[in-house]
């Protein structure tokens, strides 16, 4: 699953391909993944060279950006195309008259520029938005404060946490809940627990505030130390044993402690989560 740097790096691999550049056909299908059908070919993008889906044709691309693990494209005339990955969602980058790699059908999203054909495959969610409403929409309510932008202010977190989860909630699920802060995927989720010492079954309850803000700091310097590229790092010990604490480390030894790295099913997605349990008691 896409994590919040993830997106960031997409969206600054995305940027010189779009911003600034002309749209000449566009195809978005705001329908979420999963209800897609395999289309007639009719209804499939390349088959159709004049489609204009959500207006877009003839508009420049101002600005593309992420927030949280959503990436905005912003185009002039005021209309924000908002996506998420979701656990299967892609970019893909083409030639105008290359043959791509996934079926049409599977395109949820696709944007054609005199040099480039941008096809983001099985997204979770497409929206097209108005900007001028999504400045004060609920949506930007509803995402906690995004880890990686520069400005970002731990401050409310343990408040927006509180508000919005109940105290048995166990930590696994508060650190993915992305309306307390957004950035935090999978990964991160058991890097961030181990680095902190916490058992991830610990409730919002027995978590105080300043432990809350601790731990969302250190996720806020890993997605940051991570941006530069290259595969993620949460361990900066370059002795050769691995570069990320516990995640994907199943039965291997506690890069701290020894005991092995379990890994158990936990939270209300059922979503995998590598701890110690040596190092992080209950
Ligand atoms: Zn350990």
């Amino acid at each position: 699953m896409p994590e919040g740097d993830t997106i960031h790096k997409l969206a600054a691999a995305i940027r010189p391909r779009l911003e600034g550049k002309t749209i000449c056909q566009a195809w978005v299908r705001t329908e979420p993944r999963g209800t897609f059908k395999r289309g007639p070919a009719s209804t499939a993008p390349a088959a159709n060279p004049f489609l204009d889906h959500g207006g877009l044709v003839g508009h420049r691309v101002e600005r593309v950006y992420a927030e949280g693990k959503h990436l905005f494209l912003e185009f002039e005339q005021g209309v924000l195309v908002r996506s998420h990955l979701g656990m299967y969602g892609d970019w893909h980058r083409y030639q105008p008259d290359e043959r791509w790699k996934k079926p049409e059908w599977q395109a949820s999203l696709a944007l054609w520029t005199e040099q480039d054909v941008l096809v983001c495959f099985n997204a979770k969610e497409v929206e097209l938005l108005e900007v001028a409403t999504i400045r004060h929409a609920s949506f930007r309510c509803r995402l906690g404060p995004d880890l990686l932008a520069l400005d970002a202010d731990l401050g409310p977190v343990p408040l927006r946490a509180r508000e919005f989860l109940d105290a048995n909630v166990p930590l696994v699920d508060v650190l993915l809940d992305q309306r307390i802060a957004s950035g935090i995927g999978n990964v991160y989720k058991s890097e961030v627990l181990f680095v902190g010492r916490k058992h991830p079954l610990r409730t919002l309850g027995k978590t105080s505030n300043s432990e809350l803000q601790s731990l969302y700091a250190r996720a806020r310097d890993l997605l940051r130390r991570n941006l530069g590229g290259g595969p993620r790092v949460t361990r900066f010990i370059p002795d050769g044993r691995g570069s990320l604490w516990v995640y994907a480390r199943r039965g291997q030894p506690c890069l701290r402690c020894g005991t092995r790295i379990r890994v158990d099913r936990m939270g209300r997605d059922m979503r995998s989560t590598y701890w110690c349990p040596a190092c992080q008691v209950r």
